[in-house]
């Protein structure tokens, strides 16, 4: 007999789960909500398992499949400064939309009353935060991997990537070691995602049974919170960026990425869609190929403005529901780890929620609150991946003009 697709076959748990937890509501099922428990946390530990490798080896991949090039480093720097300002930018619009909209306010979740002591432990001032964040950067890279320092991984992958660039044919050998170190991530992942619709089922049971179900209904304000700002930044703030350097009308963008666009949208993966971005800035957007071919593989794994956007906004929703205020220090480490787990995020479906634990954990909030994101997560992925997408292809018209217009060095 053949399955249904993981998708449905998470909806179908997502669904059983909702059920069965409502019937158990209120009786006593100690037995049913430990083993509930155990196999969602067991499911959330396989996330985290692979969290640290799959980052590493996606930002080390990323930056060293990049050729050397003697006119590249203009064309580096305008990328990357185009990446993180437009990933800032998607940023802020999430995090307003969150604080404006309040999603997850009026509901308090049973499951997160451990996390608030946590979380008050990790309440910090502006000058602490900054110590610790410039002191958090460079570390032991083995520690760093060990402890899960993500930041401190994201640097060293960063400067690994940028020395295997630089060294050429001469780490041909590391490359392809990393490159099958993403590969063997990846498969881990999809491993762990095949256990998704007992993880997902085991932890709504629980939510479901020690809570009322008007999580559904604020889940649902939480998708069009998302939806509304992903539409904001891809309809108006990309265009708007692309029509501000370069003058082309967001028609035109639209028309000659069209294709690039429906396929991220049908594969919510970024790294599938990337032969047909690829194809569309070069062919119908008239992007120089040595140019596109730098911005768009690159933005293809690190530039995804759409999925920062979401972890920011789920960070701020999450510390709603576990009825914590966010002060303006951690919505900054929350605008900071959301970059970072955009840029970690490989350009595959939902795995901007594997790098969700992370955003999370740096304010301590608590993982396990990925389950209520999950069911939705599917469904919200088709559109913040097209807006990646969407933003990897301004950066390369952007980057083309500022290479263009301005006297070489
Ligand atoms: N699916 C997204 C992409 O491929 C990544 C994510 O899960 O946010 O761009």
């Amino acid at each position: 007999m053949k399955l249904p697709s993981l998708n449905t076959q998470i909806l179908i748990a997502a669904i059983v789960g909702i059920l069965f937890g409502w019937f158990a509501h209120g009786g006593e099922h100690e037995t049913a909500l430990y083993g509930a428990s155990l196999v969602g946390t067991l499911f959330i530990d396989l996330l985290k398992m692979v969290l640290v490798p799959l980052v590493f080896c996606s930002i080390v991949v990323g930056i060293a499949n990049l050729r050397q090039h003697q006119q590249m480093h203009r064309v580096w720097r305008y990328t990357l400064l185009f990446f993180i300002s437009s990933m800032l930018v998607a940023i802020v619009i999430g995090l307003a939309a969150s604080n404006l909209f309040k999603p997850g306010a009026g509901l308090h979740l049973a499951m997160f009353e451990g996390a608030i002591q946590q979380f008050e432990a990790k309440s910090m001032s502006l000058p602490d935060f900054f110590a610790s964040f410039l002191h958090g950067l460079f570390m032991n890279p083995f520690k760093a991997l060990a402890e899960g320092q993500i930041l401190a991984v994201v640097m060293f992958a960063l400067l690994s990537g940028i020395a295997l660039v630089m060294g050429g044919a001469q780490f041909d050998g590391l490359r392809s070691l990393f490159e099958q170190g993403l590969a063997l991530s990846m498969r881990l992942v999809g491993w762990i995602m095949q256990l998704a619709p007992l993880g997902v089922g085991a932890l709504l049971f629980k939510l479901v049974a020690q809570q009322d179900v008007a999580i559904l209904q604020v889940l649902a304000r939480f998708a069009a919170v998302v939806v509304g700002s992903t539409l904001l930044h891809g309809l108006l703030v990309l265009p708007l960026v692309l029509w501000l350097f370069t003058r082309h009308s967001p028609l035109w963008l639209w028309r000659g990425a069209r294709e690039a666009l429906v396929t991220a949208f049908a594969t919510s993966s970024s790294s599938a869609t990337l032969p047909v971005t690829l194809r569309c800035v070069t062919q119908h957007l008239h992007v120089k190929p040595e140019i596109a071919g730098f911005v768009i593989p690159l933005g293809a794994t690190i530039n995804m403005d759409g999925t920062a956007l979401y972890e920011a906004a789920a960070a701020l929703f999450i510390a709603q529901l576990a009825g914590v205020d966010l002060n303006l220090v951690q919505q900054l480490v929350v605008c900071f780890t959301a970059m970072i787990a955009g840029m970690g995020a490989p350009g595959i479906p939902s795995a901007g929620m594997v790098t969700m634990v992370m955003v999370l954990q740096s304010v301590g909030l608590p993982a396990e609150a990925i389950a209520i994101l999950l069911p939705i997560d599917r469904l919200l992925d088709t559109l913040r991946t097209t807006v990646n997408v969407e933003g990897d292809m301004v950066g390369s018209l952007v980057v083309q003009h500022m290479t263009a217009v301005r006297p070489r060095v």
